[in-house]
């Protein structure tokens, strides 16, 4: 397998993301890129490692012929590496998942039964998948799950006061953005190993956005639940809902699980309460007092949470901010610190403000860490291919 190529495959409702790499112990990146505006008029951006971005127009696409289009734009990633293995984002991966699976059509069945509990990705991530087996027969297919990072969380963590039969049906507390975690714990451990081996909070905030309480590098508790819909606020979700206002709404407005899931899925969060934008960059440069109150819930959700996972830690020792906002916005992680004084949690202005990797003045140190989805499943393929 020395020399051969793995591509990471991320298939989601509107764009596919892609990257290859270079099979062996640790897998060498060689290019990333996406495929955006899936639909009618979908564009492909490839980014080669040591030459600048490439973009062309590639016209009506579904998933199968956008993969086709990054298939024929692979050219000055792969250098003629032949493709052993192909890896993919798959959210879901149901109770029994805590690692990698190689998909064949019993696994592709079982995991199209998730879909309705991850209606944004899970039928979009298996688009992703048939389209890559039809591509590659002869590579190895790998799911890597969002889900899997937490499976190892204690029963309270994994389960709803409900009667326990439920419990064993699977409706549990899955915990979601796995492959991030596991990138920022890995990172954690490579870096600052003092701070892996403690109590950390990590914050990714992207247009998902949800925060983990890793305890010696192992996931305890996480914001998000039975579907990517609980907790932070997010860019078109809702986060944490009282379900007494679900049943209010089937019952007083005629709502039905169609009605609900567009209500809570895709008009809520960043974008219901502004009335403008899901888009943080957006809010933020925004005049409007609706923009300015939806950023106030989004960054009160995230210090009300990190009150929670503390408590779960027992304390805290770290807070790292990562994804999309997390990364970018000084503005953004400066609100969801402020007033946390009393944790031992502040910011050094001028180090948040100039994006340096530690920003942190008080006692619990504070982290910017890009994260990297594409190369924990990267490693996993690798692995698996032995
Ligand atoms: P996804 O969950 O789709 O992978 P990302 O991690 O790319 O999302 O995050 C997307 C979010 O990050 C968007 O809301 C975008 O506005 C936000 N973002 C990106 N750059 C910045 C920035 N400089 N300031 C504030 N928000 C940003």
């Amino acid at each position: 397998m020395s020399g051969d190529a793995i591509l990471t495959i991320n298939a989601g409702s509107s764009s596919i993301k892609f990257s290859a790499h270079v099979a062996g112990r640790a897998p060498h990146e060689l290019g990333r890129g996406q495929v955006e505006r899936l639909g009618p008029a979908a564009s492909l951006t490839v980014h080669a490692e040591g030459a600048s971005a490439e973009r062309a127009e590639i016209g009506p696409a579904d998933h199968a012929q956008a993969l086709r289009a990054i298939l024929e734009h692979l050219g000055p990633l792969l250098h003629g590496r032949r493709v052993a293995g192909v890896g993919h984002r798959v959210v879901h991966g149901g109770p029994d998942h805590a690692a990698p699976v190689r998909l064949d059509d019993a696994a592709i069945v079982e995991l199209a039964r998730l879909e309705p509990l991850a209606p944004l990705h899970q039928p979009y991530n298996l688009s992703g998948v048939r389209a890559a087996r039809a591509a590659f027969p002869d590579a190895l297919q790998l799911a890597c799950f969002d889900t899997a990072f937490h499976r190892g969380h204690a029963w309270e963590h994994d389960t709803f006061a409900l009667p326990s039969s439920y419990h064993a049906r699977g409706i549990r507390r899955y915990g979601f953005h796995g492959l991030s975690y596991q990138f920022i714990a890995g990172d954690l451990a490579r870096r600052f190993p003092d701070l892996a081996a403690g109590r950390v909070i990590v914050a990714h905030l992207g247009n998902g956005a949800s925060m983990c309480a890793l305890r010696g590098g192992r996931s305890l508790s996480s914001t998000m639940g039975f579907t990517a819909l609980d907790g932070l606020a997010m860019g078109t979700r809702s986060g944490q809902i009282d379900p007494g206002v679900l049943l209010y709404l089937m019952q007083n407005d005629g709502m039905d699980a169609d009605a609900l899931s567009r209500l809570l899925y895709r008009e809520s969060g960043l974008k219901g309460l502004s009335g403008i934008s899901h888009d943080m960059r957006r809010l933020l440069a925004s005049d409007a007092p609706e923009a300015a109150q939806a950023i106030s819930y989004y960054v009160t959700r995230i210090r009300h949470e990190i009150g929670a996972l503390t408590a779960d830690l027992g304390g805290l020792d770290g807070l790292v901010f990562t994804a999309g906002v997390g990364q970018n916005s000084d503005v953004i992680r400066a609100m969801a610190c402020d007033g946390m004084g009393w944790l031992g949690l502040s910011l050094d202005a001028r180090a948040n403000a100039a994006g340096a990797t530690e920003i942190g003045a008080g006692r619990v140190r504070v982290l910017v860490l890009p994260t990297d989805e594409e190369a924990v499943i990267a490693q996993a393929v690798s692995d698996a291919l032995g």
